[in-house]
């Protein structure tokens, strides 16, 4: 493809995609392809000679968009989002275009120097507390996720257990692990890599709103000390993946000082909410947090792969993870006055994210996207009261931000059957997950162009389709 083609074929790609933002609404939210549907349309083999780029176009219309789930779609309400929008494409484009390798300040300065600049820019934007501030001996990065994020943070905290020996020998069997039984898998799945072990991982029981308990933690750091063992890591939740409950950090956070215990929290999704002072009440009890991570790839209009990942100890992180053979050196690097960032993360290579986020924050601004959270709640909160209001649903939890777990009443075989439903119909998205055992319905209002009336659709939808199911049932 020479100059003139790139031209021509950019083009056409920029105006796909706006033509398919168009008509989002047409397509069903979650695919509806089978198992095996479109590998056998594929060729078995590449092709040995180049094809024309429209036959290439031709086909995303024809082959992959009948395999896609309209992530984008505003009636998108599973799991948890992620949104994006034009200016973080367009950031995106950018950064496949400039294809920069930014592992080292030298192979690009211009990547290290906007990615620290704007996750000091969120350190205010969120008012998270000072010490994760690049001026200081903190400062943030971008991993690629969460997991990744909180990888980083156990390998940090391993270091600075075992005062250094952890790279040399790894986790002993002795280190111990705590988070909520609520936290997400991958806590459990960095665990893993980090040499801890599932089994050296406690997952603390929750009270009944699904927020860790502190006594409980306390209790289980003494057993562990009782047995010899040596805690070194807690994890809390801003908002957990179930229900997005919030543990209570200020107690977690005078445990992990009383027993010298490193503090990550993950606030992958409800971060955002951060950007509005009334939600801050969230975050009470980071200001003495090690390290703090947040995805703005879920509900900060950046398209994935974006996660912010503050440490309040840079170089905790850096002893963790700096590793400098001879041809990576650089004087820039040897005259420490810059971030080389590849010894902040797991691989060595990286891409220039930080673009797509400067992009999203200069276009929008921070009051746009205060109004885009400030929507997504309201909409949660009306959902919820519908629900409320019912005499077939009722609500699992209360709503918190933008999620409402919600169920039938008819019980657990009739909600994963009214899921099924509603899932194949098309017309709306959502998920589930169990609380304490029963079937829960989720929805989460985090897509760019979710208005009222798509929630409101959502709503008709749901009941329609319970109706549906009593009828067939009796
Ligand atoms: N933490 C929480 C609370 C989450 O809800 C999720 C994903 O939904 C994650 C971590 C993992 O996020 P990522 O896909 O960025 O690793």
């Amino acid at each position: 493809m020479n100059n003139d083609e790139f031209r021509r074929c950019g083009h056409a790609v920029i105006d796909w995609l706006a033509d398919y933002y168009e008509r989002i609404e047409e397509y069903p939210v979650q695919s509806l392809a089978g198992p095996g549907d479109l590998r056998r349309r594929l060729p078995a083999r590449a092709p040995e000679e180049g094809e024309p780029f429209d036959a290439i176009l031709a086909d995303m219309e024809r082959l992959i968009l009948p395999g896609i789930t309209h992530w984008q779609s505003p009636s998108f309400f599973a799991y948890f989002p992620a949104n994006n929008s034009p200016p973080s494409v367009l950031g995106e484009l950018f950064a496949a275009g400039l294809g920069v390798q930014g592992m080292l300040w030298a192979t690009s300065p211009a990547c290290t120097e906007l990615e620290t600049r704007i996750l000091d820019w969120l350190v205010e934007a969120l008012a998270l507390p000072e010490q994760f501030r690049s001026a200081g001996s903190g400062g943030g990065v971008i991993q690629d996720s969460a997991s990744s994020a909180t990888l980083c943070a156990l390998l940090a905290a391993r270091e600075r257990a075992t005062g250094g020996a952890g790279n040399h020998r790894g986790g002993d069997g002795t280190l111990v692990a705590y988070t909520s039984d609520q936290a997400h898998s991958s806590i459990e799945k960095d665990c893993r890599i980090a040499g801890i072990g599932s089994d050296n991982l406690r997952k603390i029981p929750v009270d009944t709103q699904f927020r860790l308990r502190p006594e409980e933690l306390e209790r289980s750091i003494r057993t562990d000390r009782e047995a010899g063992r040596v805690p070194f890591f807690v994890c809390g939740c801003v908002g957990t993946t179930s229900t997005l409950a919030v543990d209570p950090l200020p107690d977690i956070a005078r445990i992990c000082r009383e027993q010298a215990l490193w503090l990550h929290v993950d606030a992958a999704m409800a971060g955002t909410a951060a950007l509005c002072p009334e939600f801050r009440g969230m975050h009470a009890g980071i200001e003495s947090a090690d390290s703090y991570t947040f995805n703005p790839h879920k509900w900060l209009l950046t398209n994935f792969d974006c996660n912010a990942f503050y440490v309040a100890d840079r170089q905790a992180l850096i002893n963790a993870l700096g590793i400098l053979p001879e041809y990576l050196k650089t004087r820039a690097g040897d005259d420490d006055g810059v971030i080389d960032y590849r010894d902040w993360q797991v691989p060595l290579g990286r891409r220039f994210r930080a673009l797509k986020l400067w992009f999203v924050l200069r276009s929008y601004g921070l009051e746009a996207l205060r109004a885009m959270v400030r929507r997504h709640v309201d909409l949660a909160r009306e959902f919820a009261q519908w629900v409320q209001d019912s005499d077939d649903f009722e609500l699992a939890v209360p709503p918190h931000l933008n999620l409402v777990c919600f169920r039938h009443r008819a019980g657990d075989a009739f909600n994963e059957q009214l899921l099924h439903e509603v899932n194949r119909s098309g017309d709306i998205y959502i998920s589930h997950t169990r609380l304490d055992g029963a079937y829960t319905l989720r929805l989460c209002a985090g897509q760019a162009h979710t208005e009222y009336r798509h929630v409101e659709n959502a709503w008709r939808v749901l009941r329609e389709a319970a109706e549906r199911l009593v009828n067939n049932n009796q």
